[in-house]
C-alpha cells in the first residue's frame, strides 16, 4: 500500500464518521451500491492533463449526474472538509476536491464583497 493509498483509506473512514444530518439525505444517494473505489481514484487526478484528469473522475461523475441528493452532499461535504484542496478528498455532489476548494474559495469571495458593500 502506497502513502497515497493511506491517504484516501482515512479521507474514506472520515467520510463514513462524519456527522449525519437530521433529515438524512444518505438514504437516497445514488453511489449507494457503487464501488466506493470510483469516488477515490488513485490515478491522474492531479494530472495536468485535463484529458487524463477528466478521466479520473468520468465514472463516479456519471453517478453523480443522476444523483438525487447531489446538492445535500455537497454541502454536507463543505461543511466539514477542512482548508484547501489538498484536505480534500474524492468526489462528492459531483464535484473533484480541486473545484470544491473552488467553490469554498468563491462563496468567501463573493460574501466578502456583499459584506463590504
Ligand atoms: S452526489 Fe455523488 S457522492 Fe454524493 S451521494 Fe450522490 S452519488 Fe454519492
Amino acid at each position: 500500500m502506497t502513502h497515497t493509498r493511506s491517504v484516501y483509506t482515512i479521507a474514506r473512514i472520515r467520510d463514513d464518521r462524519s456527522p449525519a444530518p437530521a433529515a438524512d439525505w444518505r438514504h437516497d444517494r445514488a453511489c449507494t451500491d457503487a464501488d466506493s473505489e470510483l469516488f477515490y481514484p488513485t490515478e491522474h487526478t492531479t494530472s495536468t492533463d485535463p484529458g487524463k484528469r477528466a478521466a479520473a473522475w468520468a465514472p463516479a461523475r456519471a453517478i453523480c449526474a443522476t444523483c438525487p441528493v447531489k446538492k445535500a452532499c455537497l454541502e454536507d461535504a463543505l461543511g466539514w472538509e477542512p482548508g484547501g484542496v489538498y484536505y480534500r478528498h474524492g468526489l462528492r455532489g459531483g464535484l473533484d476536491p480541486r473545484e470544491r476548494a473552488n467553490l469554498v474559495r468563491s462563496r468567501q469571495r463573493k460574501a466578502k464583497r456583499e459584506a463590504t458593500t
